[in-house]
Formats: structure tokens, sequence, C-alpha cells
């Protein structure tokens, strides 16, 4: 079967659809993958053909910084580059025929898309998923507006949303399809979740059409890296690759890190430079991307944003989280972990080197923290990842094709 894919342009979007493309192709089938430029050779590498859209994926920038209100600019943007691909990705799936579409929750465009082709979704939902009763955008929403700051975000996002919902209107009318609704989760028929079932809030709400198949680091997990020192414990710090444009936060690391007998690997992103942070202690090794499952392999402590794929990435590596969430997504996840005993979430305005230095000391030498970690390490391992993904995807379209449709349509 050949399937396409249709990913929001965002590391923490893309990569955890890569390991379910790698099985896709282990199983005999071919993927078409849009995408934009900068994520093109990571698609490749997974084995997919790349439909080149138009755009550098906005969000492929690092530097989101919620309290300025840049994100809804940031997400308008990346909601006009996905409708300047829309032809793109009809003409090239129209001259080579999909059997389904996998897209990314986020994907705003989607289900025009799948409508217009005719052909069944199947959405990738690389964090929380949202169901009748559940809708993840609304509790962020709702989750800001109880900081003063947070309210004026909150106003703003609304407002952008608004007005790009009058776009995606006039847009699907000239397309002859329904228009998508930006505040509403609309489940597809099929809902791949690449979470654990224990993470999603209200998880009993959410029946079989949802499958909670947990993280998958596909060939990720083959890369390599060497910590410098052999006899020191390894500490990663990281804000991920987008909401990282936090200098003050990465000199307070040095400042608590430095002296310490801790090696610390810390990747910083693209929106600044180490030059920005003045003089980097012999003990760090500071870049703006580490391979992180690799790094995860050799870390006592993961000092995290709580992204997402972070959080469980650094789960299924047995290591224990420091979280300092910077956008409400991530705030959940922060909690999530230090509810389940499998780490520790600070407030990120109360951060201090004394603070950072303390809870990191505290989380390395708890043993029963790390044996809960575990304990969930297996449980994560147990979901199932990209084989069950690859399994749901098959047993659904076996139960929708028509059976007068031929195999390898
Ligand atoms: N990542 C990486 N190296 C880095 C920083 C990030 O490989 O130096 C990867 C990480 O493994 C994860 C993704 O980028 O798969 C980040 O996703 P996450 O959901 O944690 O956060 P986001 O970047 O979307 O805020």
């Amino acid at each position: 079967m050949h399937f396409g894919f249709l990913s929001f342009p965002g590391h923490g979007h893309i990569n955890p659809t890569l390991p379910l493309v790698e099985e896709l192709l282990r199983r005999g089938h071919r993927v078409s993958y849009a995408v934009q430029q900068p994520f093109a050779a990571a698609v490749e590498r997974a084995g997919a053909d790349v439909v080149l859209v138009p755009g550098n994926g906005v969000a492929a920038m690092s530097g989101f910084d919620l309290k300025s209100g840049a994100m809804a600019e940031r997400l308008g943007g990346m909601i006009e580059e996905s409708l300047a691909g829309y032809e793109t990705v009809i003409e090239a799936w129209t001259a080579d025929p999909v059997v389904a579409i996998c897209y990314d929750k986020m994907m705003i465009t989607a289900p025009m898309i799948t409508e217009q082709l005719a052909v069944p979704g199947i959405a990738l939902n690389p964090t929380y998923a949202g169901n009748e009763e559940f809708e993840p955008r609304r509790e962020m929403l709702r989750q800001l507006a109880f900081d003063a700051r947070g309210a004026e975000v909150a106003a703003t996002m609304k407002s952008t949303m608004e007005s790009l919902g009058r776009t995606l209107t006039e847009f699907a009318g000239r397309h002859g399809v329904q228009p998508p609704r930006p505040f509403e989760s609309t489940p597809a028929e099929l809902n791949l979740v690449f979470i654990p079932k224990r993470f999603q809030p209200q998880a009993q709400t959410f029946d079989d059409r949802f499958v909670f198949v947990g993280p998958d680091l596909g060939a990720r997990a083959d890369e390599v890296w060497q910590p410098r020192l052999a006899d020191r414990p390894l500490l990663f710090i990281s804000l991920g690759t987008a909401f990282n444009d936090q200098p003050d936060f990465f000199r307070t690391c040095l400042e608590a890190f430095g002296s310490e007998p801790w090696q610390v690997a810390m990747a910083i992103g693209e929106a600044i430079t180490v030059d920005d942070l003045g003089p980097v202690p012999a003990n760090f090794e500071v870049r703006p991307y580490f391979p992180q499952p690799a790094v995860l392999k050799h870390a006592q402590v993961f000092l995290s944003h709580a992204g997402m794929n972070s959080t469980l990435e650094s789960l299924a590596s047995g290591v224990p989280l420091v979280a300092v969430p910077q956008m409400p997504e991530q705030a959940m996840n922060a909690y999530q972990v230090d509810d389940l005993g499998l780490g520790r979430a600070l407030d990120p305005t109360m951060i201090t080197a004394k603070l950072l230095r303390e809870t990191v000391a505290e989380v390395a030498a708890d043993r029963t923290l790390r044996a809960r970690v575990a304990a969930f390490r297996g449980e994560l391992a147990a979901a199932g990842g990209a084989v069950a993904g690859a399994d749901a995807i098959e047993a659904h379209l076996e139960a929708v094709r028509p059976l007068s449709l031929p195999l390898g349509t």
C-alpha cells in the first residue's frame, strides 16, 4: 500500500512519526512524506519518498517565547504555510494515489486533503489526544488564562485562531470541501497516540478509535555519542527545539553546575549562541543540538523543558527528569512526571542556581525514584510503539477498504 504522511513542521512532531514510517516500509508498503525543506533529510533517512512542500518550516526555527505573544504569530505563519502546500500535496497524490493519509493532529489542512482525495485519514498525536470530552488546546488556553501575562497571550491566540478560522472557511469554500474547525478536536476514525495511556488526561473517555502506542525511537536509537570523560556522571540539559530562547536559564545552569563533579552536555538550540552565555566551565559541552537519544544512554539526570518527546525519550532510557516547563503543555507533562514520581517539576519563574543544583542532586540520589523510572521504562516498552501503530493501521484499512478494491491500490 502507498501511504501519504503529512506532518506539522517541528522536530517534536516529525520525530515520533519516523519509526512508524520505517515499520510500514519494513512491511513492504510505500510512504510519501509531504514535508518542508528543513525536515527533508530526516524523512529521507527514514526511507520515505519526499514530497517537498513550499515554506521553510517556521517551527524549524527555534526561539519560541510564549510570553511575547509570538506563538500566535508563529502558529498563524505555520498555518498559512500549510495552505500554501495544499495544491502540491493534492497534485502529488492525485498523480500517484495513496491508500490513506497519516497526518499530524496539528495539521489543520489534513481533513480537507483527505476529503478532496476521498481517502481515509489516520490522525497521529505526538502528544495529548483530544476527543469529544477533552480538548488539549482549550486546556492550554484555560491554563494560560490563570496568569496575567498568560491571559494576554491567550487573548492574542484566540483572535489569531478566529481570524485563521475565517481564512480556512474561505479556502475550503474555494476547494469545495468542509472547513476544519481550529478549536474543535474532531477525532479521525483511527487515532494513533505516541504516548502511554497513563499520561493521557481523562484517559477513561478515550474509546478504541484511539490507540496509545507510546514512544518509539526507531532508527534514532542507533545514534552514537560518547561523553568526553569516563569517570564523571553525566547531566543532560535541554529546553528542546522551540521554546529555547532562554539565555538566562542557560547561564544559571553554568553557574549551578560549573564547579560540580558533573560533566554536563547542554543543548542550547538555534536562538542563541554559546557566546551569549559568557565563559563556559571546563566540565560543560555546549552545542545547539545533541543526538538526544544517544546522550540519554549515558545520562544520570535530564534537566529538561519536559516537551512530550523529551519526557518520554528520557523515561524510555530510564533517566529521571528535573522539569523546567516553558509553556502550558510542557507544564502538564512536568506535573505528570512529578505526580507519577518519575522526577521533579520546578516553577520556571523560581529558578536559581542553588535550586537547580539541589534538585538535580536529590533526583540523582533518590533510589526509590530511580526504581519507579525503571518500572515505567518497562511499561513504555510494552505499549508497542511503531509495530503496534502499523498493526492498527493495517487492521483499520482492512476493515474500511471496499471489498472491490484490489490490494496495492
Ligand atoms: N532533540 C534532539 N537534540 C536536541 C534537542 C532536541 O535530538 O539537542 C530532539 C528530541 O530528541 C525530541 C525533539 O527534538 O525528539 C524535541 O521534541 P520535544 O517534544 O521534547 O520538544 P520541542 O522541541 O517540540 O519543544
